[in-house]
């Protein structure tokens, strides 16, 4: 039998032509019938969101253990409808490589409106990814309410200027989230199968809460919101216990509007030079034998952790948090830049790891640094792992930080069709490049069609010249002025 391709992102696992095809057009996703099945047709670790599909002259079937893989299937027909053309009759037989497939969404830099956020998870949806990871807070911004501390918002939430990079705008920004809002997006977000985890990044990139509350800080020097991107040296002071207060006010204040089982504490990026000098932290880790300061982060970590787990809650953390060495299964590490291999020596220990590595996942980079072929061809089994290490990753996400990028268009142009490729990363287990960019390409309307502008094919896969400039560009904070012009220019 000829062997045809389906326009599908991701790819599925099995396709097993049938004979004959059907006009896209006569595909009703809603008019399918479904049959629930039991687990043990697929693989243990996604089982729960497999489907088999058959598509017949007659008649489509979905047969699926449960709702999320029915919706899967329907995604599936969504997107071959909307394709066009023809249908070839086949039996898919689907589920993902991985349990989690992300994608972050920094809000504390520049904030994306709700109805934008829709539209992304919209996209989110029809890739059949399944995490929305919301960074709601940074040294730039506070985004959440939380009643018992007020001024989180009416300071912590306006920052003065925006000096990032070459890029400066010398007037305040600002802005929040309602908690009807928040909630408004979870509910969006889970009825598409979709998980918010909400990220509360402590104790390092704080500056916005320590603005509000210099109390929180070691030195309780007044501070200004953040106005520029990189690592601030001033955290919360942990030493302190009102500190630890605030810190689990806040957290129960989060929990009460994300119901979702991950929350992710942040823990990167968080200098101790503070706490090296600061006669509290100094007394915490006499108290409680810790030999360095970042077994103070460490002590930190599991107290949160601790009270998270009483929410019900799995913590996850950026992999610095694992400098410790004392972390284990209280959290699930996120490996984005880990030179000490930290997250690598965790997962072959038998503890959960997402990958993230920016120099391949990072969608905020240029696509001179990470073309698209190269974000496709990232695998997330890195040099390192034991057998035991792979079986501890739990998946792929792409953060897109939002020091650079000040409106909607910006984050559509360098998040797509970057994350169709880390979809399909989290789903497909055989894959191949060039196919998956002429599908791509054919997707383009789709996401248009829900709002959505990819980059145009031309900057997807630079030449090695463009790629050689736009590296230098982004190491000396030029690249996103160039690639705004050049963006304006389409
Ligand atoms: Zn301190």
């Amino acid at each position: 039998m000829v062997k045809a391709r389906l326009a599908l992102i991701p790819y599925p696992n099995s396709v097993e032509y049938t004979g004959g095809s059907i006009p896209a057009v006569s595909i009703d996703p809603e008019g399918a019938s479904v049959t629930l099945c039991g687990l043990q047709d697929f693989a243990e670790d996604t089982a729960a969101e497999a489907y088999i599909l058959h598509i017949g002259a007659e008649e489509i079937k979905i047969i699926a253990p449960q709702k999320i893989g029915v919706f899967y299937a329907k995604q599936t027909l969504q997107q071959l409808r909307e394709a066009g053309g023809d249908v070839p009759c086949c039996k898919i037989f689907d589920q993902p490589r991985f349990a989690h497939r992300g994608f972050m969404l920094d809000v504390a830099r520049h904030m994306t409106t709700i109805e934008n956020t829709k539209k992304l998870i919209d996209a989110l949806a029809r890739m059949k990814m399944n995490v929305l990871h919301w960074h709601l807070t940074d040294d730039q911004g506070w985004r959440v309410p939380v009643e018992k501390y007020p001024r989180l918002i009416e300071v912590g939430s306006v920052r003065a200027r925006s000096h990032f990079g070459q890029q400066k705008v010398d007037e305040p920004y600002g802005g929040f989230y309602t908690h009807d809002e928040l909630r408004e997006i979870v509910a969006y977000a889970s009825a598409r199968h979709i998980t918010v985890i909400p990220e509360l990044d402590i104790p390092g990139h704080m500056t916005c809460a320590i603005a509000a509350y210099p109390q929180f800080s070691c030195t309780e020097e007044q501070l200004e919101v953040g106005d520029h991107e990189g690592v601030y040296e001033d955290i919360l002071c942990v030493g302190k216990d009102e500190v630890m207060q605030f810190v689990y006010d806040v957290l129960d204040a989060f929990c009460d509007i994300f119901p979702g089982e991950y929350f992710h504490i942040g823990g990167d990026e968080a200098p101790k030079k503070r706490w090296k000098a600061c006669p509290h932290c100094q007394q915490r880790m006499k108290d409680n034998d810790l030999q360095n300061e970042e077994q103070l982060q460490g002590w930190f970590n599991k107290q949160v952790a601790a009270h998270l787990a009483q929410r019900g809650k799995k913590t996850v953390v950026w992999n610095e948090a694992l400098k410790s060495g004392q972390m284990g299964d209280e959290v699930i590490a996120q490996s984005w830049f880990d030179p000490g291999r930290h997250a690598i020596r965790f997962a072959n220990r038998g503890h959960a790891v997402i990958m993230s590595d920016n120099g391949s996942n990072y969608l905020d980079y240029p696509y001179g640094r990470i073309p698209l072929k190269k974000i496709y061809k990232y695998n997330p089994f890195r040099f390192g792992l034991t057998r035991k290490g792979r079986q501890s990753v739990l998946g792929v996400e792409a953060p897109s930080w939002a020091e650079y990028m000040r409106d909607f268009d910006r984050v559509c142009y360098m998040t797509f069709p970057r994350l169709c490729a880390v979809a399909e990363n989290g789903w497909t287990r055989k894959k191949n490049y060039k196919d998956f960019r002429a599908r791509a390409e054919q997707f383009v309307p789709q996401l248009v069609a829900l709002g959505i502008y990819p980059a145009l094919p031309g900057i997807w896969d630079p030449s090695p010249k463009t790629r050689a400039q736009e590296t230098i560009d982004q190491a000396k904070g030029l690249y996103h002025t160039a690639m705004m012009m050049r963006h304006d220019e389409a």
